[in-house]
């Protein structure tokens, strides 16, 4: 979209540990040497490498993010890290309402919008995830799902600054498959036409990311798509050439 600086950000999900620090330096290392600098990077490690991921990624052009956080700031909610949390270990972002923490923990849209407000709070941008499950699609209702998503996980406090929008349609993820161009097109101007009757003009500005089984094969075509302002990326963003690979797609 003119005028918005594309993100490529990375989620690890439940992968990782000390040694796949390297992959992470590759990837910093990629981003220094000759990527455009034109393309924002980001990459959500598990909460257990944060800190380490932050002081890798430090004085580098690639950030490095949370994949959930609780709403609340503290307090007793065992195995729970905050916003606050993550902000301490070096976070800049955090993904919220990704689709495995809405089907894994029963993650309403209302427990989505408390992030978002919780990673605002701690000072992150928030990458808020949306996108229809399989049988929504087959039903012919992933454009009114998508607004009721926005609708009721999008908080009305959002602007380009604070927050990422990333449609991951839920069937995509992880299983190889994308929709068509024209699917994605059609969903994402549906997105950004949504934002714009919740926010009025920041919706023009903000960042919206394709994510689903995006891989350096595939990364050109989508990322081409009108109002496709990034991609979100689990599986590729493992490795540091594929990761690589997607960025140069720009
Ligand atoms: C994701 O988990 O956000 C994702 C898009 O996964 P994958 O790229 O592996 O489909």
């Amino acid at each position: 979209t003119p005028g918005i600086r594309p993100l490529v950000a990375g989620n690890w999900k439940m992968n990782g540990t000390s040694a796949s620090l390297n992959e992470l330096r590759s990837i910093a290392g990629g981003f220094m040497t000759g990527l455009d600098a034109e393309t924002e990077a980001l990459l959500c490690v598990p909460a257990t490498l944060l800190s380490r991921a932050a002081e890798i990624l430090h004085r580098t052009p690639v950030k490095a993010g949370g994949q959930d956080c609780h709403a609340k700031e503290t307090g007793a909610h065992t195995g729970d890290v905050s916003a606050e949390m993550l902000k301490d270990a070096g976070a800049s972002h955090v993904i919220v309402g990704h689709s495995e923490r809405r089907t894994d923990h029963g993650e309403s849209d209302v427990v989505v919008h408390a992030k978002a407000e919780a990673a605002w709070r701690a000072g992150l941008v928030a990458v808020i995830c949306i996108g229809e499950t399989h049988a929504e699609r087959e039903a012919g209702a992933t454009l009114s799902v998508l607004s009721r998503q926005i609708d009721g996980s999008v908080p009305g406090t959002a602007t380009p600054s604070n927050a990422v929008i990333a449609y991951e349609p839920v069937w995509a993820i992880g299983t190889g498959l994308t929709p068509t161009v024209a699917d994605v097109a059609e969903a994402h101007a549906h997105i950004r036409a949504r934002l714009a009757e919740k926010l009025g003009e920041a919706a023009g500005k903000m960042r919206i990311l394709y994510g689903g089984s995006v891989k350096p094969s595939n990364a050109g075509e989508l990322l081409a798509v009108a109002n496709v302002d990034g991609a979100l990326v689990g599986g590729a963003s493992l490795k540091a050439v594929d990761f690589l690979g997607i960025a140069e797609s720009y």
